[in-house]
């Protein structure tokens, strides 16, 4: 549904750029018929443009789960970056109640009807992150 092209961390060196494919909701029957309401489709595509523009912002799709601990072993790629959601190890992914309304939620933990109708909100880790890129520093002393 969208893509961040020059990839996550991108925005520092000027050169951000990010996809939302709009005919990506037209297939879908949560976005067909009765289900094709402008808000539903706008919030689908505005929760895609966060989840790419937080990207270019440095914000991983780990960062949607609040149990998410980068001194957990298994937790960060061989790079330093947080491993997509899928190989995180479980303690961090087990589930919270809410990882599908984060702004930086991705497929298999959000469902099309989630993406259609929930305003989705940044993790405090996605929190964090943007207040760092805004003012050079953390936002509190948890970072
Ligand atoms: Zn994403």
């Amino acid at each position: 549904m969208g893509d961040a092209v020059s990839g996550i961390g991108s925005y520092i060196n000027g050169s951000a750029e990010c996809e939302i494919y709009s005919g990506s909701f037209s297939k879908p029957s949560e976005w067909k018929g009765i289900n094709a309401t402008v808000e539903r489709i706008g919030e689908a595509i505005s929760g895609t443009v966060s989840n790419e523009l937080a990207h270019l912002i440095n914000c991983y799709h780990a960062y949607m789960f609040e149990t998410f601990d980068p001194t957990i072993t298994g937790a960060i790629s061989s790079e330093y970056y947080p491993k997509e959601p899928e190989y995180l190890p479980l303690s961090i992914t087990e589930w919270d109640g809410e990882y599908y309304n984060k702004i930086i939620a991705t497929q298999n933990f959000i469902t099309l009807e989630q993406r259609a109708t929930i305003n989705k909100y940044f993790s405090s880790h996605s929190i964090r992150t943007i207040s760092f890129a805004n003012s050079g520093r953390c936002c509190n002393e948890k970072c």
